[in-house]
């Protein structure tokens, strides 16, 4: 008799156990479709904004705008490999063609999907710093460029690709060529949208950084150099004085990026930090007078 009580209720224990098993599933999967569906899909959002998407390339950059003005604009392009990705990134927000290419300077972790992406999809103009590299990676960038008839812009300091009513997208530098170091050779842009401004200053260092004339302010500053202590300085995070910094960089990578005294400098002016290493695809979007960010979108790098 005791036996049988016993054995009905391990039964019923067991039951209940699958039971509350079931529920969390269906719990974890309803909350990952919300997750999917409502908080990250920009597709049919852009109402006039100004859409920033950091894509979480693992160590490299690779930024997407959705402008204001319907057009669009793609700042690097990551490492090799990941082209498909980016390209269908871009897809599903909407957009088949890119107005702006910029590939920021030449090196494999800025420009390493960028002949696929030049020989996929259709790219408006492209713009470059007037530097040249002896890697097979640019040769083959270039030959994809030239292959598609479309010339390079040299991209220098003073250079305006928008100037519309509330919309203006300058080139701030490179102000010299450093044939020696090619990240100070960076192309660096500012976007303004009415009262909002973005900085992206591809691995642009100190030297660079402190060539920069004009007016350097802005909101959101892209972190130079995936947070590297060779290029934030005091001064410059004082000329920019952002409200949000974004780095972007890989999980466990072998130069330690971002460096410890970087994030203390920005934490130390109290500057909101965002790491795509650690909350994936980083999308800041503006109206013009407000900010919003959104973390954890989609990582075109995949879990290395
Ligand atoms: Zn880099
Ligand atoms: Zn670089």
């Amino acid at each position: 008799m005791n036996k049988n009580i016993r054995n009905l209720r391990k039964l019923i224990s067991r039951r209940a156990f699958i039971f509350a098993l079931a529920i969390l599933c269906c719990f974890i999967l309803s909350a990952c479709s919300y997750f999917q569906n409502s908080q990250f899909d920009t597709n049919g959002m852009h109402n006039d904004n100004l859409i920033v998407h950091y894509l979480d390339v693992g160590q490299g950059d690779s930024i997407f705008i959705e402008l204001p003005n319907y057009q669009t604009m793609l700042i690097d392009a990551g490492v090799k490999g990941l082209g498909e990705g980016i390209k269908s990134y871009i897809n599903d927000l909407g957009y088949s063609k890119i107005d702006y290419v910029i590939a920021t300077h030449p090196h494999a972790d800025h420009i390493g999907s960028m002949q696929y992406i030049v020989e996929n999809m259709d790219i408006g103009q492209i713009y470059m710093p007037d530097v040249t590299t002896a890697t097979k990676t640019f040769e083959k960038l270039l030959i994809a460029i030239s292959e598609k008839s479309m010339k390079i812009k040299s991209a220098e300091s003073g250079m305006s690709i928008v100037n519309e009513n509330n919309l203006s997208i300058d080139v701030l530098g490179p102000v010299n060529i450093d044939e020696d170091n090619l990240n100070n050779c960076s192309v660096v842009i500012k976007i303004i949208y009415k009262d909002n401004s973005f900085l992206f200053i591809g691995d642009a260092e100190k030297d660079e950084l402190s060539s920069l004339n004009g007016d350097l302010s802005a909101n959101v500053l892209k972190v130079g150099h995936h947070g590297s202590n060779t290029s934030t300085t005091k001064k410059f995070i004082e000329q920019v004085d952002p409200q949000i910094a974004v780095i972007s960089v890989g999980k466990h990578n072998e130069y330690d990026h971002p460096n410890k005294k970087t994030i203390k400098l920005l934490n130390n002016f109290d500057i909101e930090i965002h790491r795509t290493d650690e909350e994936g695809t980083i999308i800041i979007s503006s109206d013009g007078y407000n900010i919003t960010t959104k973390t954890g979108g989609q990582s075109i790098a995949g879990d290395e």
